[in-house]
């Protein structure tokens, strides 16, 4: 008799973004005419930048041509992509990251979800709350944790976000093993400065664990003392993991590229405490189980850091950090305690109600969709995340009809 793997079935039945279009499809069946302004989901609706499609052009013609043709490439991508991130991400930046440090994959999300195979399936892990929902649940596939009781998986070590500490959590006192931290963060739009990174990155050292750091909206820090990668911080490269993707970053969340940096220096353990470098464990997952991105993606990917590429990269991202700003700033105006949307694409509303409430209230109201924050996490309750990810006009739209129905509420 085949058996499953049975901590599948701790997971909760229902995924947040499936609840919320199960909502929308049955409101907009009832109300066929209405015109509804999605700003849920964390997708991006501009087009790739014009670099990225003419380097994809020539790459796809490469590929019709035999002697320019390309199989198999290396596994943890190709060097001409990995020596311009090292550089340019790292290097540029004063982090000491080489380009056999980088792994190119076909996603962020794949990379948070598999790094934790390679540690030990009986360590704690420390995980933020409010959360995006991957950290937590491949933990649970991977059986790190107990059963789902009121709202939260035993045997984790949930990391309160609030407005108190302004969604940055605190150092855990318990024991941990993994740390997953985000910045800017999704859902809440929180950052972090180098003091307080600092504080993680000596908590690390200090206690022999690693940090799990994605950084997948990096692209959208502006402010100039912010740190854009944990390497920025002193003795980082011995404890941290950083994730990045060119999904924010050049709009590829179709088009699917991404990279994790696992320093040689990053050391976890064996049971018998000798020292172990994570790279090598990674690595050989990586080579192990997965087969390199495409070449014309690659190459797409690249083209980001030409000086077209860099210059319409920022376009984009100031594109939706114009959205963001103009929901943060219309509901401050309506007397919404916000944070997030000046150094991040999500704008996370204190909405004063349940988030569902409030959820339903846009929907059917303002006929504009938001993100029910209690879906990421308990600490997400009473708030909803609302992202920049859309037409300006639509924004517009959809803040005019916002502001009529919150007025009037
Ligand atoms: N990490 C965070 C925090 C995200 O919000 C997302 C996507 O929304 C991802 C990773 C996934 O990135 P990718 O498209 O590279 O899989």
């Amino acid at each position: 008799m085949i058996k499953i793997n049975e901590n599948y079935l701790k997971l909760e039945a229902s995924y947040l973004f499936a609840d919320i279009a199960k909502r929308v499809a049955a409101f907009q069946r009832a109300h066929p005419g209405r015109q509804v302004i999605k700003l849920g989901i964390g997708d991006v609706t501009r087009p790739l930048p014009a670099a990225c499609i003419q380097a994809f052009h020539t790459a796809i013609d490469e590929m019709a041509r035999a002697e320019t043709f390309r199989g198999y490439g290396p596994e943890q991508g190709y060097e001409f992509l990995r020596e311009k991130i090292a550089q340019h991400d790292f290097q540029a930046r004063g982090a000491n990251i080489a380009a056999d440090e980088i792994f190119v994959s076909d996603g962020a999300k794949c990379d948070n979800g598999n790094i934790q195979e390679v540690f030990a399936t009986d360590i704690t892990v420390a995980i933020p709350d409010p959360v995006y929902p991957v950290y937590l649940d491949t933990n649970v596939m991977a059986g790190r944790t107990g059963a789902f009781v009121d709202g939260r998986y035993q045997g984790v070590v949930y990391m309160d976000g609030t407005r108190k500490n302004g969604f940055v959590p605190a150092l855990p006192e318990a024991e941990v093993g993994l740390i997953y931290l985000c910045f800017p963060n999704n859902p809440t739009g929180a950052t972090i400065g180098k003091a307080q990174l600092k504080q993680w990155v000596d908590f690390a050292r200090a206690r022999k664990a690693i940090i799990l750091y994605d950084a997948a909206y990096e692209i959208f820090i502006r402010d100039p003392d912010l740190p854009h990668s944990i390497y920025e911080i002193e003795g980082a490269a011995e404890v941290a993991v950083e994730f990045r993707s060119f999904s924010k970053m050049a709009g590829f969340t179709g088009t699917r590229c991404a990279y994790s940096v696992v320093p040689k220096a990053c050391t976890a353990y064996t049971a018998a405490g000798e020292p172990q470098p994570v790279h090598a464990l990674w690595h050989r997952r990586h080579t192990t189980k997965f087969n390199g991105v495409s070449y014309p993606v690659q190459r797409a990917a690249a083209a980001v850091y030409s000086s077209e590429g860099l210059a319409q990269c920022r376009e984009l991202s100031d594109y939706y950090l114009r959205n963001a700003k103009l929901i943060r700033n219309e509901l401050s105006d309506l007397g919404y305690a916000c944070i997030g949307g000046d150094n991040s694409p999500y704008i996370w509303v204190d909405c004063r109600m349940d988030s569902w409430k409030f959820f339903d209230l846009l929907l059917e109201k303002a006929n504009v969709v938001c993100t029910p924050g209690v879906g990421f996490g308990r600490c997400g309750a009473g708030y909803v995340r609302i992202s920049a990810f859309n037409d300006h006009e639509k924004v517009q739209l959809a803040m005019e009809r916002i502001r009529n129905v919150l007025r009037a509420a």
